[in-house]
C-alpha cells in the first residue's frame, strides 16, 4: 500500500476573500491557521518550513515576509497550500508579483487598521487582516471610508508588522486595549489620488496568481507604446506632469534602465486611469490588454519632490545633538531629522564631523571601559589555566576585544 502523498496534513481552511478586495494577507491566513490548531506560529512554521527544503529560517525581519513580492513567500505558500489542500492558498499575498516589481516600499512598516472592520469582524466570522491593509500607499477602508488607524487610540502605541502571529488583531500589543471602535471614526473624505489608489490596489489584490501563470511583466516601454496608441496623451512633459514625477525618473524607465517601483506604475496606472493588473500582467492572446479603463478619472499627482527641509529648525537639533551626552552616530541624528545622511554631511559638513568625532570617542571610551572592567576580573582570579577556562570563569566572550586586550 502506497501512501497517498496529496493526503492534507494540515486542518483544511479555507482562505477567505479570494479575488475581492478583502482578500486576507497570508500572514493572517497562517495566524488563522496556527489558532485552529490551538499551537503557536512558531510551531506551526517548523512544520511547514521542515517539510521539504527549509525556505525561511525563521519569520521574523523583513515585513511582512509571506505577502511580500519574492519566490520564496511564492514557493512558502504553495507548500502550505498542498499541505491544507486547499489550490487557493497559493494565490495569498503578493508572491506572484516576483520579479515583476521590486519588493521594496509596497508594504508598510506598521500594522494599519479600519477600528470599524474590527468592531464587525469581532461579532462576526472572526478576525481576518485584510492584505490591502498592510499596503503602504493605501489610506482609506474602502468599506467604511475612514482613514486606516496606526497607532492604538489609547496608549499611542504603532504594532510593527515584524512581529509575528498577532493574530488577534483587534487588542493592542502594548496596553491590550481594543482597536475595534464601534461607530467610533467619523468618515473622512477621500482626495481623488486616495480614491484612485484605494480602487487600483483593490484591483490588485483580487488578482488571483493564477492568472499570472504563464503571463509575461510588459516593459515600460512597451506601456507607453501601448497607451500611446489607444489615444493615451504620453509625451514625456505630460507623463512627468500628471504622474508627478522627474523628468529623470521618466527617461529612466523608458530606457528600461531599472524596474519601476509599485509607487511608479500606481501613478501611471491612476493618471491614465487604466487598471494597475494590467501594467504587471500581460496574459497571451488578451486582446483587452491596456484597454480596461478605471473607475476613477484621471489624476494628477501632487510632485514628488521632497519637502524642503527646514534647516533653521533643523540646526537648534543639531546644536543638542552635538552637545548631547548620547553623542549619536550621523545617521541616527539625521533620521531623527528626517534627512538623508549623505544630505546632511554635504549640508552641515562641519556638524556632521563633531558628530562623528563625539560619536567614535563615545564607542573608544566605552570600549577602554569594557577592557578595564574585563581586566580586573580576570586580575582577580587565583590562577589562569587557559584562556578558554579564564573566559569561561568570568563569563566572557573568548573572542571579544575586552578580553583580548586583558590577556595581552
Ligand atoms: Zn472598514
Ligand atoms: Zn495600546
Amino acid at each position: 500500500m502506497t501512501t497517498d502523498m496529496r493526503r492534507p496534513r494540515l486542518w483544511h481552511l479555507p482562505p477567505i476573500g479570494v479575488g475581492t478586495p478583502d482578500v486576507e494577507s497570508a500572514d493572517s491566513y497562517l495566524g488563522r491557521l496556527a489558532q485552529a490548531h490551538g499551537v503557536a506560529r512558531q510551531t506551526l512554521h517548523k512544520f511547514i518550513n521542515g517539510h521539504g527544503p527549509a525556505i525561511y529560517q525563521n519569520l521574523r525581519g523583513q515585513p511582512p515576509r509571506l505577502d511580500v513580492p519574492s519566490q520564496q513567500a511564492a514557493a512558502y505558500m504553495r507548500r502550505v497550500a498542498e499541505l491544507v489542500g486547499h489550490p487557493e492558498v497559493e494565490t495569498l499575498g503578493l508572491g506572484w508579483l516576483a520579479d515583476r516589481v521590486r519588493a521594496q516600499h509596497v508594504f508598510r512598516s506598521d500594522r494599519g487598521w479600519c477600528s470599524a472592520c474590527l468592531a464587525e469582524r469581532q461579532a462576526g466570522s472572526g478576525l481576518h487582516t485584510p492584505l490591502i491593509w498592510g499596503l503602504a500607499s493605501v489610506t482609506h477602508c474602502a468599506r467604511h471610508c475612514v482613514r486606516l488607524r496606526t497607532a492604538c487610540p489609547a496608549c499611542g502605541a504603532k504594532g510593527s508588522i515584524r512581529r509575528v502571529g498577532a493574530v488577534d488583531g483587534a487588542s493592542c500589543a502594548s496596553c491590550g486595549g481594543t482597536l475595534a471602535a464601534v461607530g467610533g471614526d467619523a468618515a473622512e473624505p477621500m482626495s481623488d489620488v486616495e480614491a484612485a489608489v484605494l480602487e487600483q490596489m483593490g484591483l490588485l489584490v483580487s488578482v488571483v496568481a493564477s492568472q499570472a501563470v504563464g503571463s509575461e511583466s510588459p516593459s515600460f516601454g512597451e506601456i507607453v507604446t501601448a497607451l500611446h496608441r489607444r489615444g493615451h496623451h504620453v509625451k514625456a512633459c505630460e507623463m512627468v506632469r500628471r504622474m508627478g514625477v522627474s523628468k529623470g525618473t521618466v527617461s529612466t524607465l523608458m530606457r528600461g534602465r531599472t524596474q519601476p517601483g509599485i509607487d511608479l506604475l500606481l501613478r501611471l496606472s491612476t493618471a491614465y486611469a487604466v487598471q494597475l493588473p494590467d501594467l504587471l500582467l500581460r496574459r497571451p492572446g488578451d486582446r483587452d490588454w491596456l484597454k480596461r479603463a478605471a473607475r476613477h478619472h484621471p489624476v494628477v499627482w501632487p510632485s514628488r519632490a521632497r519637502p524642503r527641509i527646514d534647516w533653521a529648525a533643523s540646526q537648534r537639533v543639531l546644536e543638542l545633538e552635538m552637545a548631547s551626552e548620547a553623542a549619536l552616530p550621523v545617521a541616527q541624528v539625521a533620521k531623527r531629522l528626517q534627512i538623508d545622511p549623505r544630505h546632511l554631511m554635504t549640508q552641515r559638513p562641519e556638524c556632521a564631523a563633531v558628530l562623528g568625532t563625539r560619536y567614535q570617542m563615545r564607542i573608544k571610551q566605552e570600549r577602554e571601559r569594557e577592557g578595564d572592567r574585563v581586566l580586573a576580573m580576570v586580575q582577580a582570579l587565583d590562577e589562569w589555566p587557559s584562556q578558554r577556562a579564564v573566559a569561561r570563569d568570568i563569563g566572557v566572550s573568548r573572542t571579544s576585544r575586552g578580553f583580548r586586550g586583558a590577556w595581552q
